[in-house]
């Protein structure tokens, strides 16, 4: 366990940040980027929002998907050499889409600590207030970008038995409903989430052709999670 009350031990911290509400910015992850003797973000201009009224110890270091390969193996020399390091991403959870796995493997491999700070996971977010069961999750993280890739990944889990959970971009969400529509029928529960935890927060639940027809009314600019019930739910 790492505790703050006094200095944070040792270790690479995964903080966890907004995904668009600021005020989720947690005590405990000011706190630990406070301390960090580094800190590394994904985009440096972006989290600096974050650090307006904090007072930093370490100045904020790019660790992104072009250099996570040669930065990894620098964060882990610093963990073993007993600092406290502190990893960001632009939104949520450093490692679930976003770079983060390779330090954390990094760190792993050599038996050095790694602690959470937690807080928000945008697919998490969303199955929990979806309405769609939540026993079980196949999270996928983001699908193809060709909808014949797409359309094979639906067919692939159509019987699935757990809820089916990915991110989408705003430039492929309509056509990605289109290809639920047309692998699984317009009949499937799906539920779409958009711009969750902001001002413009949309969650459209029920039968993909209902949604299909909601969504075409609303704007499609924004984030997106998908979530797709397994086959005979309804709500
Ligand atoms: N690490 C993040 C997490 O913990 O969820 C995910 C980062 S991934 C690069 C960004 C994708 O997450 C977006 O394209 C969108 O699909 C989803 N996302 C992030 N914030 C969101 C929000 N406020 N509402 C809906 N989806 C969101």
């Amino acid at each position: 366990m790492a505790s703050e009350d006094t200095s944070p031990a040792p270790g690479l911290y995964l903080v966890a940040t907004p995904i668009g509400n600021l005020s989720d910015w947690t005590p405990r992850a000011q706190c630990i980027v406070q301390q960090a003797d580094y800190i590394a973000c994904e985009d440096t201009r972006h989290s600096s929002r974050l650090f307006q009224n904090l007072e930093l110890k370490a100045h904020p270091q790019a660790y992104h998907e072009h250099n996570e390969q040669q930065q990894a193996p620098k964060l882990a020399d610093a963990v073993a050499s007993g600092k406290v390091v502190a990893l960001l991403t632009d939104a949520g959870t450093p490692g679930i889409s976003d770079p983060g796995f390779r330090v954390v493997r990094e760190c792993r491999a050599r038996g050095l600590p790694v602690f959470s700070v937690p807080g928000p996971v945008a697919f998490a977010v969303a199955w929990s207030i979806s309405g769609l069961p939540t026993d079980s999750l196949l999270f996928l993280g983001f699908l193809p970008p060709k909808t014949a890739a797409r359309q094979r990944i639906f067919a692939q889990h159509k019987e699935s038995t757990a809820t089916i959970a990915f991110y989408e971009s705003t430039h492929r969400i309509a056509k990605c409903i289109n290809d639920i529509i047309t692998v699984l029928g317009p009949e499937r529960c799906i539920c779409l989430a958009r711009e969750l935890t902001k001002l413009h927060e949309t969650v459209l639940t029920g039968p993909a052709g209902e949604v299909q027809a909601q969504f075409e009314k609303i704007s499609s600019k924004g984030e997106f999670v998908v979530l797709i019930a397994k086959e005979g739910f309804s709500l």
